[in-house]
């Protein structure tokens, strides 16, 4: 059952880590390393059971090798998951998970993820260089994520209204936390009608009162009539319910797995909505942690996220082309760059 579970989407190599003393349990996939290594980062959950775990494990790998083919990294995809929850964290912990980090001889590097932050990565760079993402790694990536997004709802914008020009339109920002709150800002910079919503309704007023943006109640998000809907708190709020509410032109935000599932790509195209794929949109973080792990800048990692918008545009016309979803090109293009270099490094 594991060796089928593993074989389905083609991974190189999944490692199961025990440590006695810390009680540490671990599961690092490495989907694919044709591109460069895998890099993706490690989750700390609760899971139910270690079948959910390595279903997870294995669904969030593969998705880091499409994120970075399609964001033209030399990266491959990787993620790993510590079993257990917060409550099992503790510094030595990630100790011993970063001695597992590094057996694997840099084929997967770390980094942040649900539940763990900059203090883990820490802990982990005490053992190992394959690690990013640590707390002198560079700043405040959340908003490169940000300015990703920015550039790909003008994107969007460009392609539905004939100009990339934000300036009256009315976006709709779901989340008002690291990212939503920075995207909220360079909104309202470009002249945009910015409307909040959040399930804390502290930030929500903070936002309101210093920035003079609209609000919405969470649970009236999906019916709020607006040109961009912009996701950027939680996954699946596109599904079989909101998506006959939604009432935008444009679906384009940061939230990972947008989608509830993959057939809402099409779902929203035949109602003439234009949905950014999640994992080119919201490429700012894996690109600011490339950088942190290449030794760049983070004004390279800007300039990197500054080009999301052309990438997006590219997409657009693809699938328009071919007659597809922005997903199934953005799919697409990534496995056209894996195809070439496996061909280039065939043997002759
Ligand atoms: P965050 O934790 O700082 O903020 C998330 C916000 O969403 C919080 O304010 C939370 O209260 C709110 N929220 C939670 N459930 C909600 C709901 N049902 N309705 C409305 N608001 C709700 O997270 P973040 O770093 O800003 O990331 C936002 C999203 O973008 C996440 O899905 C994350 O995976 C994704 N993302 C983030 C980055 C990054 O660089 N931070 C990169 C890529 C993708």
């Amino acid at each position: 059952m594991v060796f089928d579970a593993i074989g389905e989407r083609g991974h190189e190599q999944v490692s199961y880590f025990t440590d006695d003393e810390t009680g540490l349990r671990a599961i690092a996939a490495i989907h694919d390393t044709t591109l460069g290594p895998s890099l993706g980062g490690t989750r700390l959950y609760d899971y139910e059971t270690e079948e959910e775990a390595l279903h997870d494990v294995l669904r969030l790998s593969h998705a880091m090798t499409y994120k970075a083919a399609a964001t033209e990294l030399p990266l491959g995809g990787g993620k790993a998951v510590v079993l257990g929850g917060p409550e099992v964290a503790s510094p030595a912990l990630f100790q011993a998970y970063g001695r597992a980090v590094d057996r694997l001889g840099g084929r997967y590097v770390t980094s942040v993820d649900v539940n763990t932050g900059a203090a883990e990565m820490d802990a982990i760079a005490e053992e190992t260089e394959h690690v990013v993402g640590t707390s002198s790694g560079l700043e405040n990536p959340s908003a490169i994520t940000a300015h990703g997004v920015f550039r790909g709802i003008e994107a969007c914008a460009e392609h539905v209204y004939g100009s990339a020009s934000l300036d009256g339109r009315r976006v709709l920002v779901q989340g008002t936390g690291k990212v939503g709150t920075a995207l909220a800002k360079q909104l309202l910079e470009a002249g945009a009608e910015v409307t909040v919503s959040d399930v804390d309704a502290d930030r929500v007023e903070r936002l309101v009162e210093t920035q003079g943006v609209g609000s919405v109640a969470p649970e009236a998000v999906v019916d709020e009539e607006c040109d961009v809907f912009a996701p950027c708190a939680i996954g699946g709020v596109v599904n079989d319910e909101s998506l006959p509410r939604l009432s935008c032109d444009i679906v384009a935000g940061a939230a990972n797995n947008v989608l509830a599932e993959r057939r809402h790509a099409a779902a929203l195209a035949d109602r003439g909505i234009l949905y950014a794929p999640d994992y080119v949109i919201n490429a700012g973080g894996l690109i600011t942690v490339y950088e942190e792990y290449a030794g760049g800048t983070r004004e390279a990692a800007l300039e990197k996220a500054d080009r999301i918008g052309d990438r997006l545009s590219a997409l657009i016309e693809r699938a328009e082309d071919e007659g597809a979803t922005v997903l199934d090109a953005a799919d697409a293009y990534a496995e056209d760059r894996l195809a070439e270099k496996r061909e280039r490094a065939a043997p002759v």
